[in-house]
């Protein structure tokens, strides 16, 4: 009986039709091998047809320019207070240095994220040092797209210096950022945002802050945080709720979301109190892999980039997922921190060659890309 209803879920996304969210949870609660293999080869057609079989990548270099964080969420193992071991916060002779080794490696994107550190301010601004970093970098690789400050990062200026979103995001804008990440959403349901990171952001803000830099022509990516504390239903709300934030940009001619991320829960070095909740230290390969199928056949007509990260699932696993709908394996990062001191096991820098080499395991073609998922040199 289940059976049937998946596979007429699933006939009907082939159709062209748009599923509900509840058809997504009757997806996500699939348990036969035969109705998640239904799943996966639903999940592979639909890619065929909206991205194509040239699977992607982008040369990036991360840039966590501080752990040092006012915030305590549950999941995690990279902040730090002021003083404590291993807390830094990186000075611009570092983030030039960075940022110049990025270019000699072929870098075409910085990706710059930190910490809440309510001391970093410029003049007793925190926008005006945000923009202190952008202008330096910018100046100097004005070739480099930044794709720089979650939503998250974008609330705490506002609120530290008294400004409107829209004021935050246009000054960055207007000094250089690129483009913003979708990070920071974790899961956009506020009953697991409270045990998660309850001092975050809520979903309405998240969606609201996203949805200002679409209208201030920035284009953001999208992720979640799976696989810990939430159900198949909160998932799917959190794909519901990024369908229709990317159909209201789009739709009034704005730049929208140009890609979904997964970013599974690695749990190794998490506090204790979550930790001993979610049971497990590692990602569950075959139920990330069902929720990127069910990513895909939910919100690829109107998001039609999948990612899945290697530095989560390892990158066998990222691998694995480009037969689950994943159009793009990600960026070579050059140095992670946030999810390798949560205990990750994918490691901190790919080579452009290891990542072409796993493409060309499953028989597809690759290509690099750049952040917006241009083509790159011709
Ligand atoms: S996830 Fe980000 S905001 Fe939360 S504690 Fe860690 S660094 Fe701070």
């Amino acid at each position: 009986m289940v059976t049937v209803t998946v596979e007429a879920i699933l006939d009907r996304a082939l159709e062209g039709h748009e599923l509900s969210w509840e058809d997504g949870v009757v997806l996500l609660k699939a348990r036969s091998s035969k109705a998640i293999d239904h799943i996966r080869r639903t999940a592979d057609a639909l890619r065929q047809q909206q991205s194509g079989d040239v699977v992607t990548y982008v040369i990036n270099r991360n840039i966590n320019f501080t752990n040092i964080c006012e915030q305590h969420c549950s999941f995690c193992a990279f902040r730090r207070d002021e003083g404590d071991e291993g807390a830094y916060w990186l000075d611009m002779g570092q983030m030039l240095e960075k940022a110049t080794d990025a270019v000699q490696r072929g870098a075409t994107e910085l990706c710059m994220q930190g910490g809440l550190n309510p001391k970093a301010t410029l003049n007793g601004s925190s926008l005006s040092y945000y923009v202190r970093i952008v202008k330096t970098l910018k100046d100097t690789f004005s070739q480099l797209h930044l794709h720089a400050f979650s939503p998250q990062e974008v609330q705490f200026i506002a609120r530290e210096d008294g400004l409107s979103y829209a004021d935050v995001i246009a000054t960055l804008r207007d000094a250089g950022v690129d483009s913003l990440p979708g990070t920071a959403a974790e899961v956009l349901d506020d009953e697991v945002r409270r045990v998660l990171c309850p001092e975050k952001i809520d979903t309405a803000t998240w969606l609201d802050i996203v949805s200002i830099a679409h209208q201030q022509g920035l284009h953001t990516t999208s992720t979640m945080l799976s696989g810990h504390i939430e159900t198949p239903e909160q998932q799917m709300r959190h794909l519901d709720l990024l369908r229709s934030l990317q159909r209201s940009s789009l739709e009034k001619g704005y730049p929208g979301i140009t890609e979904f991320i997964l970013l599974p829960f690695v749990g190794q070095e998490a506090p204790k109190p979550l930790r001993r909740r979610v049971g497990r230290d590692q990602p569950v390969l075959v139920d990330a892999l069902k929720l990127m199928a069910v990513a895909r056949i939910f919100l690829g007509r109107w998001i039609p980039n999948h990612q899945p990260s290697w530095v989560k699932l390892g990158l066998a696993g990222a691998t694995e997922a480009l037969t689950w709908g994943c159009n793009d394996l990600g960026g070579t990062l050059m140095e992670e921190h946030i999810t390798t001191m949560a205990g990750a096991q994918g490691g901190t820098c790919m080579e452009v060659e290891t990542l072409m080499d796993a493409i060309a395991s499953v028989d597809r073609p690759y290509r690099q890309r750049d952040t917006l998922y241009g083509v790159v040199g011709g």
